[in-house]
């Protein structure tokens, strides 16, 4: 199998297992620093794909099922990072477009920040969801199929998508065509070297961790190669949505814990009831401490969950 990136011929395995137990490999091409599923889907089956079974099959709680208001409301509680990362973009008179934006938790949360927003999403309850929560257009589809002018957006975003889609320069060129020459494309992906995956010895963390649903993975130096490939130029970021305690359960038991929401935002120790509240606040706080100080080491390791960039246009 050929990268389906650049071509090139001699992948190595990253892993010959999925979660759910699927025999599918990855691969990874270290000329493109990026890994790929080796049986993916395309095409119209693709599409239907995202239409009408990927929120059935991935929820952020692994118990039951979740709806779009659900997901909402888990989403909403987690955007802080993001909103920070790219608030000196988000002027009065801005525009922004979400690609991909599910829900539409993102757009929630910056809407009384900026002029106008839209959104894309190929699922169409979650798009219905969005458009009625953020009150703005959310198409349901693909960017070149709706009527959104292209040039015309200050930020265009897209979180946690770029894995998913068939060909991810086609998709960063596209949506290229939607910024402003002097807006910024902000780009956002699972990493392939979060430490759970890259430096600790958890097997069924990796299994985990590669599902049928992402066709790529990306390193930091594939996003670089990428963007220029696309002609862009910016800034890759590391950051870490899960917590220090979220990765002792790992370490611990190599299970994941019952809902992703457990496993983000401040830790906390279970504190009974009858406990001193003076000292469940110290204790509390020392675990909050710690986190900080655990996920700014792995941001310095480049081992964080997520990466991305926000990048500009090239110009020639
Ligand atoms: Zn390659």
């Amino acid at each position: 199998m050929n990268c389906p990136l650049c071509g090139q011929k001699e992948p190595q395995m990253l892993t010959d297992r999925l979660r759910n137990g699927e025999p599918l490999r990855v691969l990874y091409c270290p000329d493109c620093d990026a890994g790929y599923l080796e049986d993916r889907k395309t095409g119209d089956e693709l599409k239907a794909y995202y239409r009408d079974a990927y929120r059935k099959e991935y929820k952020p709680d692994l118990r039951k099922q979740a709806d779009a208001g659900r997901l909402f409301d888990i989403a909403a509680r987690f955007q802080e990072d993001r909103i920070a990362r790219i608030e000196r973009y988000l002027r009065k008179e801005a525009s922004v477009l979400d690609v991909g934006c599910s829900s539409g938790a993102f757009l929630y949360r910056i809407k009384d920040k900026v002029q106008a927003l839209a959104g894309v999403e190929p699922d169409p309850e979650a798009a219905r969801f969005a458009s009625r929560a953020c009150g703005c257009p959310v198409y349901a589809g693909y960017l070149p199929e709706t009527p959104l002018p292209k040039g015309s957006f200050d930020v265009v975003c897209s979180f946690q998508v770029m894995e998913h889609v068939e060909d991810p320069l086609a998709f960063l060129l596209q949506m290229k065509e939607y910024v402003k020459d002097d807006g910024v494309l902000c780009v956002e992906v699972p990493n392939l070297r979060d430490a759970l995956v890259s430096a600790f010895e958890l097997p069924n963390y990796r299994r985990f961790y590669f599902r049928s649903a992402h066709l790529f993975y990306f390193g930091d130096r594939g996003l670089r190669l990428l963007m220029e490939r696309a002609g862009l130029e910016g800034d890759v970021f590391y950051s870490q949505d899960y917590h220090f305690v979220n990765h002792m359960n790992w370490a611990l038991s190599d299970k994941p814990q019952p809902s992703a929401e457990d496993g983000m935002g401040e830790p906390a120790f279970p504190l009974r009831r009858e406990a001193d509240p003076d000292a469940g606040a110290r204790l509390n706080g020392f675990l909050r401490r710690v986190n900080r100080e655990y996920k700014a080491l792995l941001e310095e390791l480049g081992m964080t969950s997520k990466i991305g960039f926000i990048a500009r246009k090239k110009r020639d």
